[in-house]
Protein backbone atom coordinates (compact mmCIF):
# COMPACT_ATOMS: atom_id res chain seq x y z
CA UNK A 1 0.00 0.00 0.00
CA UNK A 2 1.25 3.75 -0.45
CA UNK A 3 2.09 6.04 2.17
CA UNK A 4 4.25 3.68 4.45
CA UNK A 5 7.22 2.84 5.34
CA UNK A 6 8.11 -0.32 7.33
CA UNK A 7 11.44 -0.88 9.68
CA UNK A 8 12.49 -3.54 11.28
CA UNK A 9 13.54 -2.93 14.83
CA UNK A 10 16.98 -4.56 15.81
CA UNK A 11 16.50 -5.45 19.87
CA UNK A 12 20.78 -5.91 19.61
CA UNK A 13 21.93 -2.84 18.40
CA UNK A 14 18.87 -1.06 19.69
CA UNK A 15 18.23 0.61 15.77
CA UNK A 16 15.50 0.34 12.85
CA UNK A 17 16.78 -0.53 9.47
CA UNK A 18 14.55 0.26 6.75
CA UNK A 19 12.80 -3.01 4.95
CA UNK A 20 10.35 -2.60 1.83
CA UNK A 21 6.88 -4.39 2.05
CA UNK A 22 7.06 -5.58 -1.53
CA UNK A 23 9.98 -8.09 -0.42
CA UNK A 24 8.15 -9.90 2.15
CA UNK A 25 4.46 -9.44 0.23
CA UNK A 26 3.49 -13.19 -0.77
CA UNK A 27 5.88 -14.62 1.26
CA UNK A 28 5.02 -16.45 4.19
CA UNK A 29 5.09 -13.20 6.03
CA UNK A 30 7.46 -11.41 8.55
CA UNK A 31 9.35 -13.45 11.16
CA UNK A 32 8.78 -12.85 14.82
CA UNK A 33 10.06 -9.77 16.33
CA UNK A 34 8.96 -5.93 16.35
CA UNK A 35 8.61 -3.79 13.67
CA UNK A 36 7.91 -0.03 13.24
CA UNK A 37 5.45 1.23 10.64
CA UNK A 38 5.99 4.96 9.56
CA UNK A 39 2.76 6.72 8.00
CA UNK A 40 2.67 10.18 5.49
CA UNK A 41 2.66 12.38 8.78
CA UNK A 42 5.67 10.62 10.12
CA UNK A 43 3.22 9.20 13.19
CA UNK A 44 4.78 5.63 13.49
CA UNK A 45 2.73 2.12 14.77
CA UNK A 46 4.66 0.03 16.29
CA UNK A 47 3.80 -4.12 15.30
CA UNK A 48 4.53 -7.16 17.00
CA UNK A 49 4.61 -10.51 15.67
CA UNK A 50 4.69 -13.29 17.97
CA UNK A 51 4.47 -17.24 16.76
CA UNK A 52 0.86 -17.11 16.82
CA UNK A 53 -0.57 -14.13 16.99
CA UNK A 54 -0.02 -10.25 15.80
CA UNK A 55 -0.49 -6.72 17.88
CA UNK A 56 -0.14 -3.84 15.87
CA UNK A 57 0.03 -0.41 18.51
CA UNK A 58 -1.58 2.42 17.13
CA UNK A 59 -3.27 3.08 13.50
CA UNK A 60 -2.03 6.05 12.38
CA UNK A 61 -4.15 9.05 10.71
CA UNK A 62 -6.38 6.97 8.68
CA UNK A 63 -4.90 7.68 5.64
CA UNK A 64 -4.88 4.94 3.20
CA UNK A 65 -5.43 1.74 4.72
CA UNK A 66 -3.34 0.29 7.30
CA UNK A 67 -5.13 -3.04 7.55
CA UNK A 68 -4.51 -3.62 4.36
CA UNK A 69 -1.05 -2.72 4.68
CA UNK A 70 -0.26 -5.08 7.76
CA UNK A 71 -1.92 -8.26 5.75
CA UNK A 72 0.97 -7.54 3.12
CA UNK A 73 3.32 -8.50 5.78
CA UNK A 74 1.63 -11.19 8.18
CA UNK A 75 -1.22 -13.06 8.13
CA UNK A 76 -1.70 -14.69 11.45
CA UNK A 77 -4.71 -13.30 14.02
CA UNK A 78 -4.40 -9.20 14.55
CA UNK A 79 -5.40 -7.57 17.17
CA UNK A 80 -4.97 -3.92 17.52
CA UNK A 81 -4.43 -1.74 20.89
CA UNK A 82 -4.28 2.21 20.48
CA UNK A 83 -2.23 4.14 23.13
CA UNK A 84 -4.94 7.29 22.70
CA UNK A 85 -7.68 9.07 20.71
CA UNK A 86 -5.12 11.56 19.37
CA UNK A 87 -5.65 12.65 15.87
CA UNK A 88 -2.34 11.07 14.80
CA UNK A 89 -2.76 7.59 16.20
CA UNK A 90 -6.35 6.48 16.70
CA UNK A 91 -7.93 7.04 13.13
CA UNK A 92 -7.11 4.03 10.58
CA UNK A 93 -9.54 2.45 13.17
CA UNK A 94 -12.15 1.48 10.54
CA UNK A 95 -10.03 -0.17 8.32
CA UNK A 96 -10.41 -3.18 10.09
CA UNK A 97 -13.10 -6.12 9.23
CA UNK A 98 -15.14 -7.76 12.18
CA UNK A 99 -12.87 -10.47 13.19
CA UNK A 100 -10.24 -7.83 14.51
CA UNK A 101 -10.41 -7.13 17.89
CA UNK A 102 -9.57 -2.90 18.02
CA UNK A 103 -9.17 -1.78 21.25
CA UNK A 104 -8.76 1.87 23.12
CA UNK A 105 -9.24 2.98 26.52
CA UNK A 106 -12.84 3.97 26.57
CA UNK A 107 -11.55 7.35 29.38
CA UNK A 108 -10.24 8.48 25.21
CA UNK A 109 -13.81 8.21 23.60
CA UNK A 110 -14.08 12.07 23.76
CA UNK A 111 -11.21 12.99 22.50
CA UNK A 112 -11.66 10.37 19.77
CA UNK A 113 -15.26 11.76 18.50
CA UNK A 114 -13.23 15.30 18.78
CA UNK A 115 -10.29 14.41 16.58
CA UNK A 116 -11.91 12.07 14.02
CA UNK A 117 -13.50 14.89 12.00
CA UNK A 118 -12.05 14.63 8.39
CA UNK A 119 -11.29 18.42 7.93
CA UNK A 120 -9.08 17.63 11.33
CA UNK A 121 -7.43 14.50 9.66
CA UNK A 122 -6.55 16.15 6.47
CA UNK A 123 -5.56 19.79 8.10
CA UNK A 124 -2.97 17.83 10.79
CA UNK A 125 -1.59 15.80 7.58
CA UNK A 126 -1.29 19.34 5.62
CA UNK A 127 0.69 20.83 8.72
CA UNK A 128 2.75 18.03 8.97
CA UNK A 129 4.05 17.99 4.71
CA UNK A 130 4.45 21.56 5.20
CA UNK A 131 6.84 21.35 7.85
CA UNK A 132 8.50 18.87 6.31
CA UNK A 133 9.10 20.53 3.13
CA UNK A 134 10.60 23.76 4.94
CA UNK A 135 13.31 20.70 6.38
CA UNK A 136 13.81 19.95 2.57
CA UNK A 137 11.86 16.61 2.76
CA UNK A 138 9.11 16.71 0.03
CA UNK A 139 8.45 13.47 -0.77
CA UNK A 140 5.46 11.33 1.05
CA UNK A 141 6.70 8.03 1.98
CA UNK A 142 9.11 5.74 -1.05
CA UNK A 143 6.33 4.82 -3.68
CA UNK A 144 7.57 6.21 -6.43
CA UNK A 145 3.43 6.57 -7.76
CA UNK A 146 2.91 8.61 -4.94
CA UNK A 147 0.39 11.18 -5.96
CA UNK A 148 0.09 14.74 -6.55
CA UNK A 149 -0.39 16.54 -3.22
CA UNK A 150 -3.65 17.34 -4.36
CA UNK A 151 -4.58 13.66 -4.91
CA UNK A 152 -3.59 13.20 -1.14
CA UNK A 153 -7.24 14.52 0.33
CA UNK A 154 -9.60 12.56 -2.49
CA UNK A 155 -11.94 10.91 0.23
CA UNK A 156 -11.44 7.16 -1.25
CA UNK A 157 -7.87 7.23 0.69
CA UNK A 158 -9.42 8.21 4.41
CA UNK A 159 -11.68 5.94 5.54
CA UNK A 160 -13.84 6.77 8.72
CA UNK A 161 -12.93 5.84 12.03
CA UNK A 162 -14.19 3.18 13.90
CA UNK A 163 -17.67 3.99 15.57
CA UNK A 164 -16.92 3.99 19.31
CA UNK A 165 -19.69 1.38 19.79
CA UNK A 166 -17.67 -0.79 17.77
CA UNK A 167 -14.08 -0.41 19.88
CA UNK A 168 -13.54 -3.06 22.69
CA UNK A 169 -12.46 -1.35 25.85
CA UNK A 170 -8.40 -1.98 27.21
CA UNK A 171 -6.90 -0.93 30.66
CA UNK A 172 -3.95 -1.00 32.90
CA UNK A 173 -3.14 -4.61 33.39
CA UNK A 174 -4.52 -6.12 29.99
CA UNK A 175 -2.15 -9.02 28.45
CA UNK A 176 -2.43 -10.28 25.03
CA UNK A 177 0.00 -13.52 24.72
CA UNK A 178 1.35 -13.55 20.96
CA UNK A 179 3.14 -16.62 21.20
CA UNK A 180 7.14 -16.41 22.39
CA UNK A 181 6.43 -12.73 23.38
CA UNK A 182 3.53 -11.06 26.20
CA UNK A 183 2.39 -7.45 25.70
CA UNK A 184 0.71 -6.06 28.73
CA UNK A 185 -0.73 -2.74 29.37
CA UNK A 186 0.75 0.09 31.39
CA UNK A 187 -0.15 3.22 32.94
CA UNK A 188 0.19 7.02 30.81
CA UNK A 189 -2.26 8.87 31.46
CA UNK A 190 -1.62 12.54 31.06
CA UNK A 191 -0.98 13.50 27.68
CA UNK A 192 -4.80 12.72 27.43
CA UNK A 193 -6.70 11.12 30.11
CA UNK A 194 -7.13 8.03 28.69
CA UNK A 195 -3.52 7.87 27.30
CA UNK A 196 -1.41 3.86 28.04
CA UNK A 197 1.78 2.56 27.47
CA UNK A 198 2.23 -1.30 26.25
CA UNK A 199 5.34 -2.88 27.90
CA UNK A 200 6.75 -6.18 25.31
CA UNK A 201 7.68 -8.30 27.94
CA UNK A 202 10.24 -11.09 26.50
CA UNK A 203 11.55 -8.03 24.29
CA UNK A 204 12.14 -5.67 27.43
CA UNK A 205 10.42 -2.79 25.30
CA UNK A 206 8.35 0.02 26.72
CA UNK A 207 6.15 2.01 23.85
CA UNK A 208 5.72 5.29 26.00
CA UNK A 209 4.42 6.62 22.68
CA UNK A 210 3.33 10.31 23.63
CA UNK A 211 2.41 8.96 27.09
CA UNK A 212 6.33 10.48 28.27
CA UNK A 213 8.54 11.30 24.90
CA UNK A 214 10.80 14.73 23.79
CA UNK A 215 8.09 16.85 23.88
CA UNK A 216 5.02 15.77 25.79
CA UNK A 217 2.13 17.50 24.95
CA UNK A 218 0.28 18.47 28.52
CA UNK A 219 -1.28 22.07 27.74
CA UNK A 220 -4.41 20.67 26.03
CA UNK A 221 -7.98 20.69 27.73
CA UNK A 222 -7.91 17.10 27.41
CA UNK A 223 -4.70 16.75 29.69
CA UNK A 224 -4.18 16.24 33.14
CA UNK A 225 -2.60 18.92 35.48
CA UNK A 226 1.14 18.52 35.88
CA UNK A 227 0.56 16.96 39.56
CA UNK A 228 -1.86 13.93 38.47
CA UNK A 229 0.51 13.77 35.74
CA UNK A 230 3.42 13.07 37.83
CA UNK A 231 1.46 11.11 39.84
CA UNK A 232 0.93 8.98 36.77
CA UNK A 233 4.13 8.88 36.15
CA UNK A 234 5.22 7.45 39.00
CA UNK A 235 2.82 4.40 38.95
CA UNK A 236 4.04 3.97 35.49
CA UNK A 237 7.96 3.85 36.84
CA UNK A 238 6.58 1.44 39.46
CA UNK A 239 4.70 -0.98 37.23
CA UNK A 240 7.58 -1.22 34.97
CA UNK A 241 10.84 -0.95 36.63
CA UNK A 242 13.53 -3.90 36.15
CA UNK A 243 11.23 -4.52 33.37
CA UNK A 244 12.51 -2.97 30.16
CA UNK A 245 15.24 -1.57 28.44
CA UNK A 246 14.30 0.41 25.90
CA UNK A 247 11.66 3.04 25.17
CA UNK A 248 10.32 3.92 22.03
CA UNK A 249 8.03 6.68 21.09
CA UNK A 250 5.98 7.69 17.97
CA UNK A 251 7.28 10.68 16.90
CA UNK A 252 10.51 12.15 15.08
CA UNK A 253 12.41 9.61 12.30
CA UNK A 254 12.55 6.03 13.13
CA UNK A 255 16.12 6.57 15.25
CA UNK A 256 14.64 9.37 16.92
CA UNK A 257 11.88 7.14 18.57
CA UNK A 258 13.86 4.33 19.91
CA UNK A 259 15.62 5.45 22.91
CA UNK A 260 18.29 2.86 24.41
CA UNK A 261 17.83 3.59 27.77
CA UNK A 262 15.11 4.08 30.53
CA UNK A 263 15.82 7.96 31.43
CA UNK A 264 12.69 9.41 30.32
CA UNK A 265 10.10 8.58 32.88
CA UNK A 266 12.38 8.89 35.89
CA UNK A 267 13.44 12.50 33.84
CA UNK A 268 9.29 13.08 33.55
CA UNK A 269 8.86 13.23 36.98
CA UNK A 270 11.81 14.81 38.13
CA UNK A 271 10.68 17.83 35.42
CA UNK A 272 6.65 17.71 37.23
CA UNK A 273 8.76 18.61 40.42
CA UNK A 274 10.54 21.48 38.84
CA UNK A 275 7.52 22.75 37.26
CA UNK A 276 5.71 22.87 40.21
CA UNK A 277 8.61 24.39 41.96
CA UNK A 278 8.43 27.01 39.35
CA UNK A 279 12.00 26.05 38.82
CA UNK A 280 12.35 25.16 34.83
CA UNK A 281 13.10 26.97 31.69
CA UNK A 282 8.98 28.49 31.61
CA UNK A 283 9.79 29.39 27.76
CA UNK A 284 6.80 30.57 25.93
CA UNK A 285 6.47 28.38 22.99
CA UNK A 286 3.54 27.89 20.27
CA UNK A 287 2.75 24.21 19.73
CA UNK A 288 0.21 23.68 17.19
CA UNK A 289 -0.82 27.50 16.75
CA UNK A 290 -1.51 27.22 20.63
CA UNK A 291 0.35 28.69 23.80
CA UNK A 292 2.26 26.88 26.08
CA UNK A 293 4.83 26.81 28.20
CA UNK A 294 8.73 24.52 27.92
CA UNK A 295 10.15 22.99 30.63
CA UNK A 296 13.65 23.25 28.92
CA UNK A 297 14.91 24.38 26.04
CA UNK A 298 12.50 22.90 23.09
CA UNK A 299 15.08 22.53 20.38
CA UNK A 300 17.48 20.43 20.30
CA UNK A 301 15.80 18.59 23.02
CA UNK A 302 19.30 17.85 24.91
CA UNK A 303 18.95 20.91 27.23
CA UNK A 304 19.37 19.10 30.29
CA UNK A 305 17.65 20.58 33.75
CA UNK A 306 19.12 17.97 36.35
CA UNK A 307 16.81 15.62 34.81
CA UNK A 308 19.80 13.76 32.62
CA UNK A 309 16.99 12.46 29.98
CA UNK A 310 15.88 13.68 26.72
CA UNK A 311 12.49 14.30 28.44
CA UNK A 312 10.32 17.63 27.59
CA UNK A 313 7.11 18.47 28.63
CA UNK A 314 4.89 21.62 27.13
CA UNK A 315 2.66 22.63 29.87
CA UNK A 316 -0.55 24.54 30.78
CA UNK A 317 0.48 27.47 33.90
CA UNK A 318 -2.93 27.63 35.40
CA UNK A 319 -3.09 23.44 35.43
CA UNK A 320 -0.37 22.93 37.87
CA UNK A 321 -2.42 21.38 40.44
CA UNK A 322 -4.88 18.87 40.62
CA UNK A 323 -7.66 21.21 42.19
CA UNK A 324 -6.78 22.81 38.97
CA UNK A 325 -7.73 20.56 36.14
CA UNK A 326 -10.88 22.01 35.45
CA UNK A 327 -9.20 25.42 34.78
CA UNK A 328 -10.29 26.90 31.81
CA UNK A 329 -7.30 29.16 30.24
CA UNK A 330 -7.43 31.07 26.90
CA UNK A 331 -4.39 30.09 25.51
CA UNK A 332 -5.03 31.65 22.14
CA UNK A 333 -1.52 32.30 20.53
ZN1 LIG B 1 -1.08 12.52 21.24
ZN1 LIG C 1 1.11 11.90 18.67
Amino acid sequence: MKFFTLYRFNSQTKTADEIFAKDISGNSGLEEGLYAITDAAQTTMWLAVGSKKALLMDTGLGFGNIYQYVRLLTDKPLTVWITHGHVDHAMGSGTFPADVEVRMNQLDHDIYKQHGRLDLRQGYLKSMLAARASAGMTSVGKDEDAGKEEDLFAKALWPDPLPTEDMLPLQEGDTLDLGGEIAEVCPGAGHTRGCLTFLMRKGRELLSGDACNTNVFLWDDYSLSVENYKASMQRLEKATQGRYDTTLLCHGTINDAIIPNTAMIPGAIYLCDKIIKGQDRHLKVYPMGRTAYSAKRPIPAVDDIGDHSTCNILYNPHRLHAADESAEWNNEP
